[in-house]
């Protein structure tokens, strides 16, 4: 953060030069954060541009929040580990192997990740062409499939399914890796069969990829997804709800995981009292910024779903509230 502090400075002072309005004084007092999304079309996005639109409305505490579009999870948190992200989003499955050193983290565990809260749930979502004879799981094989951009949560889990399953990128005719909002385009132009997504709904990819071409909601429910689902404790079963999309009037079975927010021990405590602060105190209108945030609970959000511990200024907040001892 410190960084931030120090372009902010520069930034001010030489907006002083130029126009001699700004008062240096309050320029000092400016703290930058940085919040990493994911596609604008996801809901990451949202969840960090709500977080900072109800922290730039704080009245004393003089911080400045943006949220840019990242590449997702597993950026997130690959960028709060190297200073250029202050928190982000990430999946609650990375946030794990993240913490722990497992899976794509294997013997790097992030001892200084730690957890704010959970936010809504992510169900692996597989959308196909109608046209593509794409009617399960294992029809996958042999087709033109976008497994996701490195560094996406999506990536990071459809990697689990693949190894699960035995299968490698070549299993399919065409691995493709594009970010998480050009994925319903390539869908609709048919360079792709079906893509992958792990995200909150409803969303605009989806929404996009669902008007713009006939494309079915597929479901992720046979056994090897049931033995992923008994291995991890961080996966779970879920159910896109049927309606949501066009031509999807049906509930369809899938696993899951939570999108979480995340920063690192280093962060400040107060920044972090404050950015929470912000969100709870105002939480019916957060609530109100993305229909999947609709059904967030206060006390869940701080107590289940979160594997690396709580920011210190997030629990001293939540202390205060009664919601942790
Ligand atoms: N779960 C996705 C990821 O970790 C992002 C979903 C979203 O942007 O809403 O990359």
């Amino acid at each position: 953060m410190n960084r931030h502090v120090f372009s902010t400075a520069a930034f001010s002072g030489a907006l002083l030069a130029a126009a001699s309005f700004a008062s240096p004084a309050m320029a000092q007092d400016e703290e930058f954060i940085t919040i990493g999304t994911g596609g604008q079309t996801g809901v990451y996005y949202v969840v960090g541009q709500s977080i900072c639109r109800l922290v730039n409305r704080l009245e004393d505490a003089n911080i400045k929040c943006n949220a840019p579009s990242t590449g997702g999870s597993v950026a997130n948190i690959n960028g709060i580990k190297s200073g250029e992200l202050d928190m982000g989003v990430a999946q609650s499955d990375v946030q794990y192997q993240a913490y722990n050193g497992t899976g794509n983290f294997e013997g790097d565990a992030y001892e200084d990740l730690r957890a704010v809260f959970r936010v809504h749930g992510e169900p692996l979502t597989l959308l196909a062409r109608a046209d593509s004879g794409i009617e399960e799981l294992d029809d996958l094989e042999g087709k033109r499939v976008n497994i996701g951009n490195p560094g996406s949560g999506q990536r990071n889990t459809m990697e689990v399914v693949m190894d699960a399953k035995g299968w490698t990128e070549d299993t399919f005719a065409l691995a493709s890796q594009l970010d998480a909002a050009e994925q319903a385009a390539a869908l609709a132009d048919n360079n792709v069969d079906a893509m992958v997504y792990v995200v909150g709904h409803p969303n605009g990819s989806i929404q996009e990829a669902t008007t713009t071409v006939d494309a079915r909601l597929i479901p992720l429910n046979d056994e090897d997804i049931e033995g992923i689902v008994e291995e991890y404790p961080y996966y779970s079963k879920s159910v896109i709800q049927g309606g949501l999309y066009k031509g999807n009037p049906d509930d369809v079975e899938t696993f899951g995981v939570a999108a979480t927010f995340v920063t690192t021990a280093e962060a400040d405590d107060e920044i972090i009292y404050q950015t929470v602060k912000a969100v709870f105190d105002n939480f019916d209108r957060f609530k109100r910024l993305h229909p999947a945030f609709e059904n967030l609970d206060q006390e869940e959000m701080v107590t289940s779903g979160l594997s690396a511990p709580l920011h210190e200024g997030a629990a001293r907040y939540y202390r205060e509230q009664g919601w942790i001892e």
